[in-house]
């Protein structure tokens, strides 16, 4: 299947995603689709529900690299054992072209699986673990500048704005499907693998 990464305000980004409860070779494929779109997109994570998926899983790669650093699959992430705070600089593949500076917990435990069924359990921290966390929001449907204050936002405004403008437009053409179409697939999805 041919994945797309979905841009703001597309409902799936708001969409609280579920845990999987069976992996296929049809998900091993989709986890290396998204892997391709990431590295295409100069990205250094990517969530299933930016490619219109409302399932728990995430890939990432904290070198943006394909063959550099770590390449992360994960199935089911769960993340605590938040410590410190810091800011920094996130931008979004669902809103390629925004940045903001965004403070979270410095370190935090990653908790989840591979797509081989082997359990992930590691402290992160640096950029990996912004990454990570930044990942695990989306598949809760939150979006990184929900983490800004007024003042940052109105950084943003102009620019969300062209993207929700964009949305209408595609929506009016039929390039995106309406609500009641999309909760459609989404069920069908959440009725195979959660
Ligand atoms: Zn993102």
């Amino acid at each position: 299947m041919a994945l797309s990464i979905i841009h703001f305000p597309h409902p799936t980004l708001r969409h609280r995603s579920r845990p999987i409860a069976r992996v296929d070779a049809k998900l091993h494929a989709m986890a290396a689709e998204m892997l391709d779109l990431m590295y295409e997109n100069e990205g250094v994570g990517l969530a299933a529900n930016q490619v219109d998926l409302p399932i728990r899983m995430f890939v990432a790669n904290a070198s943006g690299v394909r063959g550099e650093g770590q390449e992360w699959v994960v199935i089911n992430p769960v993340i605590d054992r938040p410590k410190g705070s810091e800011a920094g600089q996130e931008g979004c593949l669902s809103v390629p072209g925004l940045f903001a500076q965004v403070k979270r917990p410095k370190t935090v435990r990653l908790q989840g699986y591979d797509l081989k069924g082997q359990e992930i359990n590691q402290e992160l921290d640096g950029f990996l673990s912004r990454v990570v966390q930044h990942e695990v929001d989306h598949l809760d449907g939150v979006m990184f500048f929900d983490r800004i204050g007024n003042e940052a936002m109105r950084d943003l405004e102009h620019g969300l704005a062209e993207f929700e403008t964009t949305f209408q437009s595609l929506r009016n053409t039929g390039s995106i499907p309406d609500d009641a179409e999309l909760a459609k697939r989404l069920a069908h999805w959440e009725k195979t693998y959660t």
